[in-house]
């Protein structure tokens, strides 16, 4: 029979070390900064006060038009990571983001997350987002942001197979799936802003659809306060200073419009890290 004594902080032990990987895992796998599995920006290294908002998860009407509304009226570019399943039930939003002048990414087909832990999984949700974004819009993203970040080394090999650069970014409000008043979520989101930072709001939620109308507020305060601080916006290819979308071969097309500025990444976590909810 075991001793009693010195038995007494084991399963703490336990729980603590349970915590820590946990904590590791995540750090890893879903942080929106760690870089450990490969390059992964969430921001541009610029002293220029310019910032990339970035929509994830659309798009979902009316919610995605109404933002675009409110970026047209400031004259505001973005960037939006589109679900292919979302594409294929708004079709026409999409293609209004894209004569507004945004650019879109790929956020995968179904946005589902075990279709995105296995590499022939993933690799299906990529090509399929391909499809549509290539059959209903005419270009193949080389922007690609994984649901909920979740990296994988899988994901990693097939970025490179593909030609996709991986972004990342920092959360504009931790709880922003729970839909706080536009004018909480803009404070938090303002608070972050920072020369190069990329800030992920959500116009949809998880290829569901959904109310966003709190998002959609808040974009239009934090359009404004930013404005009025001196920010400019740009879109995240810009940004990184990469090409926007591939040939229809997937091979990348050249970066660089009049507009683009070369800029490097971000080495490593400039803060400590935030916790989310959702991506
Ligand atoms: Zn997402």
């Amino acid at each position: 029979m075991p001793a009693a004594t010195g038995r007494r902080g084991h399963p703490r032990r336990v729980l603590a070390a349970g915590a820590l990987g946990a904590a590791a895992s995540y750090w890893t796998l879903m942080s929106p900064y760690s870089q450990r599995l490969g390059t992964f920006p969430y921001r541009g290294e610029t002293t220029e006060p310019v910032v990339a908002l970035t929509f994830d998860d659309g798009p979902n009407e009316p919610y995605t038009s109404r933002i675009a509304g409110f970026l047209s009226e400031a004259g505001a570019v973005a960037t939006f990571f589109a679900v292919g399943a979302c594409i294929e039930r708004h079709p026409e939003a999409a293609r209004r983001l894209l004569r507004d002048g945004h650019v879109l990414g790929s956020h995968g087909y179904s946005h589902r997350f075990e279709r995105c832990a296995g590499r022939a999984r993933l690799r299906d949700e990529i090509d399929r987002a391909d499809e549509v974004f290539l059959g209903h819009l005419g270009i193949r993203p080389a922007l690609f942001r994984p649901p909920w970040l979740l990296r994988t080394p899988a994901l990693f090999e097939l970025a490179r197979e593909r030609s996709l650069q991986l972004v990342s970014g920092e959360f504009a409000h931790v709880l922003e799936v729970f839909q706080p008043s536009p004018g909480r979520l803009a404070r938090q989101a303002v608070g972050k802003a920072r020369p190069g930072s990329i800030l992920i709001f959500h116009d949809g939620f998880d290829a569901k659809g959904g109310d966003r109308g709190s998002t959609a507020g808040a974009v239009e305060l934090v359009v404004r306060e930013l404005s009025a601080r001196g920010f400019g916006f740009t879109t995240v290819d810009r940004l990184l200073g990469v090409a926007p979308y591939r040939e229809a071969d997937g091979t990348r097309e050249p970066a660089g419009s009049p507009t683009s500025r070369p800029l490097s990444l971000a080495a490593g976590p400039r803060r400590p890290p935030g916790t989310h909810v959702a991506c």
